[in-house]
C-alpha cells in the first residue's frame, strides 16, 4: 500500500511553477498526486464532462494513493477567466477566485473525506492561503 500526502489541483499556467515548487515540494517531501487542468477548479464548477473528468481522477487519486489533504490552487491573472483584466481591481479578482475555491470546497466535501485547503497565488508568487 503506498500512500500519499496530498492531491493538489491547479491551473497549467508555467508562470505558477516556481511557486507552487517553492510552497509544496518542502512540505510534501514524498511527492504529491497532481491534477494540472487549465482554469483549475473552473473544470470542477461547471457541470459537464470537464467536471465527470476531474471528479473520477479524484476518485482515482483518492482510491489509489489515500491522500490526507486535498489543495485547491487558483491564481491570478488567469487566462481561463479572461485574465486579471475581466476584474476590476485586484481585489475583485482575488475574492471571485475565493468564491470559485469555496464553491469547489463545497461540491468536493460531499463525496470526498479529506481536509481540503485553498490558496491563491499572486504571480508576485506569495501563496496566500484562504
Ligand atoms: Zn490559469
Amino acid at each position: 500500500m503506498h500512500r500519499c500526502e496530498a492531491l493538489v489541483i491547479h491551473c497549467i499556467d508555467f508562470r505558477l511553477r516556481k511557486a507552487l515548487t517553492a510552497y509544496l515540494a518542502p512540505r510534501f517531501f514524498e511527492g504529491y498526486d497532481l491534477i494540472s487542468v487549465a482554469g483549475s477548479v473552473q473544470a470542477l464548477n461547471s457541470e459537464g464532462v470537464e467536471r465527470d473528468f476531474l471528479l473520477k481522477q479524484l476518485q482515482i487519486s483518492s482510491r489509489l494513493h489515500s491522500p490526507k489533504t486535498i489543495l485547491l490552487i487558483q491564481h491570478e491573472d488567469c487566462g481561463a477567466y479572461g485574465g486579471s483584466r475581466a476584474f476590476s481591481s485586484p481585489e475583485e479578482e482575488r475574492a471571485a477566485q475565493r468564491a470559485e475555491l469555496d464553491k469547489a470546497e463545497t461540491l468536493l466535501m460531499k463525496s470526498f473525506p479529506q481536509a481540503i485547503e485553498k490558496y491563491f497565488i499572486p504571480l508576485s508568487g506569495k501563496v496566500i492561503s484562504f
